[in-house]
C-alpha cells in the first residue's frame, strides 16, 4: 500500500518539474520522457511515441478475472501540453522557456495520473488492466485523434475512459460532471465568394462580391434564431472578412470566415447544411461563386450516461459531488476518444480563496491542494470498473 499523503511532497514537485519545462503541442518530449521513466519505475508496460509523443502505460490487476466476456479494462486520459502564452505568475516554479506555459494545468493533470499509477501499481487488487493514456496535444491540434488514428484502442482497448480537467471556476474539494454533453462541438467556416472584378462605376457588368458577403452575412446570423430548435443551444459568429483594395473597384473575392458552437451532432449537421444552403442562394441571387470551407476540428464532448453516473456516485466517495447544470461551450479533444468507448469528462474543482485565474489566463497556476482529490478519483474509478 502507498501513502498517499506521503508521496504527495515529491508529486508536487514534479507537477512544478513540468510546468517549469512546458511544451507545445507534439513537442512533449522531455514530458513524455519522464512520464515513461516514471511509470517504467512502478514496474508498468511503457508504450511511447504513439501518436507521436503520447505514451500509454498498461497495469494488470492481480485479482483472476472471472467474468465473462473477457477482461475489463479502464483507460484513464491526462493531456501533458502547454500553451503558446507567456506566464505573468512569478512563481518560484514558473515556466523556463518564454512564450511557452502551462497555462491549462495540464501539468497538475500529468502528476495526478502519475500519482494515481503510483498508488494502483501499489496495491493492485483490482481485476481487468488499467491503461494510463498520457496525450499530446490537446490544444487545438488533436493528439487524441492523432493516438487513436495510431492504432491506440486496437492495441489498447477501454471499454471505459475517464479524462479529468482542473475547473477553476468550481471550489476546490468538488468534482461535476454530466450525463450527455459536457463540452461544446467547435467548428470553423471560412467562405470565399467569388466575382469577376471590375469598375465601381459600370455595376451592371459586375457581380458584386461586397455586397454578397454582406447579405450573407446577415443570413447566417439567422440560422441560429430559425434552424436550431429553442431547447439546443448553438452558437455562430462571423469573425473576419476580407475584401477590396480600391474605392473605385469592385472586389473579384471576398471571404467570410467564423466559428460555430454546438452540442448536439444534429444541430451541428442542420447549421452546417443551412450555411452551405444559403451560399448557394447568395450565388444565384448575386451572380457569383461561393465556396464553403467546413472544418469541424473538434466534436462535442458527450458523456456515457452510466459512465457519468457511476463517476458522479464514485466522486461522492473522496469529494464533494455536483451534477454539472450545464455544458461548457468550450471544447476538449477527448471528445474523440468518447466516440470510441463509454466513459465521462470529468470537472476537478480548483477554486482557492479568491477567485483563481481562469484558464488560459497568463496568471493561472495549478491547485497543488487539489492533487490529492484528482489520485484518489482515478483510482476510486479504476477500482470501481475493476471491482
Ligand atoms: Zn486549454
Ligand atoms: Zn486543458
Amino acid at each position: 500500500m502507498t501513502d498517499l499523503a506521503a508521496i504527495l511532497p515529491d508529486l508536487v514537485a514534479l507537477r512544478r518539474d513540468i510546468h517549469q519545462h512546458p511544451e507545445l503541442g507534439f513537442c512533449e518530449h522531455r514530458t513524455a520522457a519522464r512520464v515513461a521513466q516514471e511509470l517504467r519505475a512502478l514496474g508498468l508496460a511503457v508504450h511511447e511515441g504513439i501518436g507521436g509523443t503520447g505514451v500509454v502505460g498498461v497495469l494488470q490487476g492481480r485479482r483472476p478475472n472471472v467474468r465473462a466476456g473477457g477482461t475489463r479494462t479502464v483507460g484513464l486520459r491526462a493531456d501533458m501540453d502547454a500553451l503558446p502564452i507567456t506566464e505573468q505568475t512569478n512563481l518560484a516554479w514558473a515556466s523556463r522557456t518564454p512564450g511557452t506555459f502551462h497555462g491549462c494545468g495540464h501539468d497538475g493533470h500529468v502528476a495526478m495520473l502519475l500519482g494515481a499509477a503510483r498508488v494502483l501499481a501499489a496495491d493492485p487488487d483490482f481485476a481487468g488492466t488499467v491503461h494510463f493514456i498520457f496525450q499530446p496535444a490537446e490544444e487545438g491540434q488533436g493528439g487524441a485523434s492523432a493516438m487513436i488514428e495510431d492504432g491506440l484502442f486496437d492495441r489498447f482497448p477501454c471499454d471505459r475512459v475517464y479524462a479529468l480537467h482542473n475547473w477553476p471556476s468550481l471550489p476546490a474539494g468538488t468534482i461535476a460532471t454530466r450525463p450527455g454533453p459536457i463540452m461544446g462541438a467547435a467548428d470553423k467556416f471560412r467562405i470565399v465568394i467569388a466575382g469577376k472584378g471590375g469598375h465601381a462605376a459600370i455595376p451592371q457588368d459586375t457581380p458584386d462580391a461586397i455586397l454578397a458577403a454582406a447579405a450573407l452575412v446577415q443570413q447566417l446570423n439567422t440560422i441560429v434564431a430559425r434552424a436550431v430548435p429553442p431547447s439546443q443551444a448553438a452558437v455562430l459568429s462571423v469573425t473576419e472578412i476580407h475584401g477590396g483594395e480600391a474605392h473605385n473597384v469592385i472586389p473579384a473575392e471576398v471571404t467570410v470566415i467564423g466559428t460555430v458552437r454546438t452540442f448536439d451532432p444534429q444541430v451541428q449537421e442542420r447549421i452546417e447544411a443551412r450555411i452551405r444552403a444559403m451560399v448557394e442562394g447568395i450565388g444565384t441571387a448575386f451572380e457569383v461563386r461561393g465556396h464553403v470551407q467546413y472544418d469541424r476540428y473538434y466534436p462535442a464532448t458527450i458523456n456515457d450516461p452510466a459512465a457519468a453516473a457511476d463517476a458522479l456516485a464514485v466522486a461522492a466517495t473522496v469529494a464533494q459531488a455536483e451534477l454539472a447544470p450545464e455544458p461548457a461551450a468550450t471544447s476538449e479533444d477527448f471528445s474523440f476518444m468518447l466516440q470510441q468507448w463509454p466513459g465521462a469528462y470529468i470537472w476537478l474543482g480548483q477554486g482557492v480563496g479568491e477567485r483563481p485565474a481562469p484558464l488560459h489566463n497568463p496568471h493561472y497556476d495549478f491547485n497543488d491542494d487539489v492533487l490529492e482529490t484528482g489520485i484518489r478519483l482515478h483510482c476510486a474509478l479504476a477500482r470501481h470498473w475493476l471491482a
